[in-house]
């Protein structure tokens, strides 16, 4: 790494070409592929925390009238 040059010739133009140092194409990926990437990452080994169990599911709903006993049963 400390032989690299500090500026070479342009294959193109045979100009002067600096050396710069740039980001490695971070920002140019898909936002809703990183913010997946982030969720997954944020809780792989830490779960969301939930406040309250989940809801029961409903009962289903029964008479107390004696004459309903009567009725046929499906
Ligand atoms: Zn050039």
């Amino acid at each position: 790494m400390l032989s690299r040059p500090d500026v070479v010739e342009c294959p193109q133009c045979l100009g002067e070409a600096r050396r710069r140092i740039a980001t490695p194409h971070l920002a140019r990926a898909d936002s809703t592929a990183m913010a997946l990437h982030d969720a997954t990452r944020a809780t792989a080994d830490r779960p969301a925390v939930v406040t309250a169990p989940p809801p029961p599911p409903r009962r289903q709903k029964f008479t107390t009238n004696p004459l309903h006993r009567k009725l046929p049963r499906p």
